[in-house]
C-alpha cells in the first residue's frame, strides 16, 4: 500500500439536513478518492451540543445513500474524540498561546475598537494578557494569532485552484479555539482529524477557504502535515442567493421527497454545472 495513499473525507456538522451545497462537497471528495483508488472518509462533526441533533446524523448517511455514494470505513463521531481535542489546546495552553476570553458576544458587539475582517468584525483583543485571570468563571479560549504566527514564520498552503497561498490567519483575527460550552472548536477538531486520519486532499466549499489560513496555522503549531485543499464554488439560487440551511434552502430530503432523480444531482456536479436551475458562484 502506498504511503500516500489519496484519502478525502466529506465532513458535515449534524444541525440540519443536507442541501446542495454539502452534495457537491460530498460528490467531489467521493470521486476524487474513487479516480485514484483511495479511501473516501464520512465524518460526523458533531461538537456543538446545542446545535447538533441525532436524527440528523442517520439523515446524512440516508442522503449519502441516496445519491449513490459509499464510504471506507466506520464513521468517525468527533463527539467520540474530545480528549484528543483537549490534548491539542493543552499544548497550545501550554506554550501560552491561547488566553482566556471572558466577553459575551454582547460585549464584544459593542466594542468600537473592533478591526474589521473580510467576514466582518474581529475580535478585538479585550481580553488578551490579563494579569490574573480567574478561570473559575465562564471563559472560551482564544489562539493569540501575532504570538503564533511570530513563532512559526510565514507560512504557506496550496490550493488547487488558487495555488501557493500565503497564509493569513489574522484576517479571522484570535478565533475562538474552545468555548464555555463546547470543549473545543471545529478548527481544532478539524484540524485533529485531518491529520489523523490521513486526510490527503480537503475538498470543501469556497465559505471555508479563510478558516484554512487558521488551519494551516494550526498544523504548524501542532506539527501537524497539510494536506492539498480544494475550495469549491458555491451554489447560488436565481438571484444569485447563497444556499445555505440557514436560508431555509431545499435539503436533499426535500428534493427527494419531491421526486428529483438524484442521478441529475450528481451528473451535474461531475460535468462542473449546478444542478436544476442553480449556479455556481464565480463561474
Ligand atoms: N463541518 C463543516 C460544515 O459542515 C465542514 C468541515 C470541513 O469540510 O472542513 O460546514
Amino acid at each position: 500500500m502506498s504511503l500516500d495513499l489519496s484519502t478525502t473525507r466529506f465532513a458535515p456538522s449534524p444541525t440540519g439536513r443536507l442541501h446542495l451545497g454539502h452534495a457537491m462537497s460530498a460528490v467531489l471528495s467521493h470521486d476524487f478518492a474513487r479516480a485514484r483508488g483511495g479511501r473516501f472518509l464520512l465524518r460526523i462533526e458533531d461538537i456543538d451540543p446545542g446545535r447538533t441533533r441525532e436524527e440528523f446524523v442517520g439523515g446524512i448517511e440516508e442522503d449519502l445513500r441516496w445519491l449513490g455514494l459509499d464510504w471506507d470505513g466506520p464513521v468517525v463521531r468527533q463527539s467520540e474524540r474530545l480528549p484528543l481535542y483537549a490534548e491539542a489546546l493543552e499544548r497550545l495552553r501550554a506554550r501560552d498561546l491561547v488566553y482566556p476570553c471572558f466577553c459575551t458576544r454582547a460585549d464584544i458587539a459593542r466594542s468600537a475598537a473592533a478591526p474589521h475582517g473580510p467576514e466582518g468584525p474581529l475580535y478585538p483583543g479585550t481580553c488578551r494578557g490579563l494579569a490574573d485571570p480567574d478561570l473559575s468563571r465562564p471563559h472560551a479560549w482564544r489562539l493569540d494569532v501575532a504570538k503564533a504566527t511570530a513563532l512559526t514564520g510565514p507560512l504557506e498552503w496550496h490550493d488547487e485552484h488558487a495555488g501557493a497561498i500565503v497564509a493569513q490567519p489574522e484576517l479571522l483575527g484570535d478565533v475562538v479555539l474552545a468555548r464555555k460550552d463546547a470543549p473545543t472548536s471545529y478548527h481544532v477538531a478539524v484540524t485533529v482529524d485531518d491529520a489523523a486520519q490521513g486526510v490527503t486532499d480537503v475538498i470543501r466549499g469556497q465559505d471555508l477557504f479563510l478558516s484554512t489560513h487558521v488551519h494551516r496555522l494550526l498544523q504548524a503549531l501542532l506539527d501537524l502535515p497539510t494536506p492539498s485543499y480544494h475550495h469549491h464554488p458555491l451554489i447560488l439560487d436565481a438571484n444569485g442567493e447563497r444556499l445555505a440551511k440557514r436560508h431555509g434552502a431545499l435539503s436533499l430530503a426535500d428534493l427527494r421527497a419531491e421526486g428529483v432523480d438524484p442521478r441529475e444531482i450528481v451528473s451535474a456536479f461531475r460535468d462542473g454545472r449546478a444542478p436544476l436551475g442553480f449556479r455556481l458562484s464565480g463561474v
